[in-house]
């Protein structure tokens, strides 16, 4: 069995263990989630500290002990991303692309498109003036790769093709609900057709096309909304980072 391996990877959480200790949650391009002790870390003079913050990228070399607990015995920055420290509000959007990747993520299964689309989003998010077409495209990307793509082009009970009308949609099914079907389906919520078409051309679309065509301000809270309240539904709980973001928004 292997005893000691070097990856790379986002750092994505941490939480303090014992009195100088933490324990980092990786995403790994290599194996998937990985969270490994990091010890004295806490301590003034702690040379890996400063590598393990969140939203690094780091090269990490890690070692098993006897009672399998992975172990960081050298770390380097890859890159950081100065540009997400530097507002709050960009800080709790990178907070909140962690926060859904690691609940997303499974512990030690390779998923490198998850790594990817992780890192590429934290990237964005620090220099894009924008971020708000980077964040739903994270959000649509993920349902993908988590293997909960909603449907836009079918109503999810009678099958038939979506038309260019205002329609529903429903977390517990996945999708657009027809107006039709929507009287016999209590729990889903009203989408224009506007959002709708968003949704639709940011699912098919690159990174490079969804951003190029934006999306306009009176219809991105709809489109927020129904995307994080899916979100929340899949992972059984409301997600944390999001709250926060409501927040800072409020007291604007
Ligand atoms: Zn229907």
């Amino acid at each position: 069995m292997e005893r000691s391996i070097r990856v790379q990877g986002l750092v994505l959480h941490h939480y303090n263990y014992g009195e100088a200790d933490r324990f980092v949650r990786l995403l790994t391009a290599e194996r998937g989630k990985i969270s490994a002790l990091a010890r004295g870390v806490r301590r003034m003079n702690s040379r890996k500290a400063g590598h393990l913050e969140p939203f690094t990228l780091a090269s990490v070399q890690l070692s098993k002990t006897h009672s399998s607990v992975w172990v960081i015995d050298q770390v380097s920055t890859i890159e950081s991303f100065p540009g997400i420290l530097g507002t709050l509000e960009r800080a709790a959007l990178a907070a909140y692309v962690t926060e859904l990747t690691d609940r997303f993520a499974l512990e030690e299964m390779e998923n490198r498109a998850l790594f990817s689309l992780a890192v590429e989003t934290i990237r964005r998010i620090a220099v894009i003036e924008d971020p708000f077409p980077t964040l739903r495209y994270f959000d649509l990307r993920l349902l993908d790769l988590a293997g909960f793509r909603p449907d836009f082009q079918h109503c999810v009970i009678c099958r038939s093709v979506v038309q260019p009308t205002n329609q529903f949609f429903s977390a517990s099914l996945g999708g657009i609900v027809c107006p039709a079907c929507q009287r016999h389906e209590a729990a889903c919520r009203p989408i224009s057709v506007r959002t709708l078409k968003f949704l639709r051309y940011y699912q098919k679309s690159s990174f490079k096309e969804a951003a190029a065509a934006g999306w306009p301000q009176d219809i991105r809270t709809e489109g927020e909304n129904i995307l994080t309240d899916y979100l929340a539904f899949i992972l059984e709980r409301k997600i944390n980072s999001q709250e926060f973001l409501e927040n800072i928004r409020k007291q604007r």
